[in-house]
């Protein structure tokens, strides 16, 4: 659970959970905040503040992403989600290029994606819709075996793969959450 308030339009994110350092599993401290901007799906820009916190143990820096964003994207997984899923028709303001570049990010990482699913289902056993998921299937429809087709699935999907640290990124960051649950990256 998060408490959020609200100051002049800024959300404050502080989860309320206790997310241990995606790297070495120690406890992490706060050691400040920074804005981070977004874009929601009719590319409305929105601000939040984010925590930056420090692992006591390797010393990494980390921050406190609600879930609702997708690390290192300007727009908010809202925006994203129908996009990379080819839904149609399409409700989101952003341009061709935008699109065709969404879609490419996310076909570049999806078996990545199924993979960590996968194997988290493996190692904790609970948690993700089913049993092992069928082969045969699409990439997407594995992804969904795990975290289910509802809104919100990127959400599910990247604040998974984030908090276990296994984020393709070239920045160290971290997902806790929004309405319950973040992202640590
Ligand atoms: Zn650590």
């Amino acid at each position: 659970m998060n408490s959020l308030k609200i100051v002049s339009l800024v959300f404050f994110v502080r989860s309320m959970e206790q997310i241990p350092c995606p790297c070495c599993g120690e406890r992490l401290n706060v050691i400040g905040s920074r804005r981070r901007k977004y874009l929601t799906s009719q590319s409305l820009p929105q601000v939040v503040v984010i925590r930056r916190l420090r692992c006591c143990r390797c010393g990494r820096i980390h921050h406190e992403l609600p879930d609702f964003l997708v690390p290192y994207k300007r727009y908010a997984g809202e925006a994203i989600e129908p996009v990379v899923a080819n839904e149609l028709p399409l409700s989101v303001a952003v341009d061709e290029s935008t699109i065709t570049r969404w879609r490419q990010w996310f076909a570049e990482r999806a078996e990545h994606f199924a993979g960590c699913l996968e194997s988290i289902r493996i190692r904790f056993g609970y948690g993700f819709v089913g049993g092992p998921s069928d082969l045969s299937l699409s990439v997407l429809q594995r992804i969904w075996h795990y975290v289910g087709d509802a809104p919100a699935w990127l959400a599910r999907v990247v604040r998974t793969v984030a908090n276990t640290n296994q984020w393709v990124h070239t920045r160290s960051a971290f997902c806790p959450s929004w309405q319950g649950y973040t992202i640590m990256l």
